[in-house]
């Protein structure tokens, strides 16, 4: 088979925090670590500020280091369902990938632990240096100028390629992937945003219950 036929023709890509976790890591690292507590996420929330601002005010209030950060967010549990997910979209023939407004450290070092590994994640990056942290955001797009890593123009990315593109969310940083997505799967805030917007939108409960009300993009 060639490269270009083994392309597959659907791609689910899924958000983290609140979808594939039981809770925010983000917020959980903010009101246990900074300073600052949530005060620059909450300004985020209203669009005040840019997820790169967001990170970098936040942080340079933490004084932990990775090794303690690490430690607690071991504790974090992911949603039931995770492998069962993945597994249904290779069974389809599915692409499956994370799409995070997140750090691609925290994500991988939470699958890892749940033995989930090799996935492609679409992240923003954190540097633990000397002296604090740094963090750069390989994904972003001035066409989403408040994200870090624009889900939008990942997606379409994908639509140039000429992959259907299904989307799972639960929060703010999907609403600009849910204005381009073939298909939405929501829970949380991205439900009623779709709604609001007039976007299609699947609404799921759950992982299992995102499974069962499955329909192709
Ligand atoms: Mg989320």
């Amino acid at each position: 088979m060639m490269a270009e036929e083994s392309r597959p023709s659907t791609v689910v890509l899924c958000d983290f925090d609140g979808t594939l976790t039981k809770v925010n890591v983000m917020d959980y690292i903010y009101t246990r670590f900074a300073a600052c507590g949530m005060k620059f996420a909450e300004r985020w929330a209203r669009d005040e500020l840019s997820t790169m601002e967001e990170l970098r005010q936040t942080f340079a209030t933490v004084q932990a280091k990775r090794p303690e950060l690490e430690a607690a967010i071991s504790k974090i549990e992911l949603v039931p369902g995770v492998e069962e997910l993945i597994a249904f979209c290779k069974d389809r023939g599915h692409g499956f990938a994370i799409l995070s407004e997140g750090l691609r450290w925290y994500i991988e070092y939470l699958l890892d632990l749940h033995g989930i590994t090799g996935m492609m994640v679409y992240a923003n990056e954190i540097f633990f240096e000397e002296n604090g942290f740094k963090f750069s955001f390989p994904w972003f797009d001035p066409r989403t100028p408040l994200r870090g890593t624009s889900k939008q123009a990942i997606i379409k990315h994908y639509h140039e390629r000429g992959q259907r593109v299904a989307f799972v969310g639960d929060g703010r940083s999907d609403y600009e992937a849910a204005d381009v997505a073939d298909t939405v799967y929501g829970c949380g805030l991205l439900t009623d945003y779709c709604r609001k917007e007039g976007i299609p939108v699947v609404p799921f409960a759950d992982l299992n219950d995102l499974m069962n009300k499955w329909r192709e993009p």
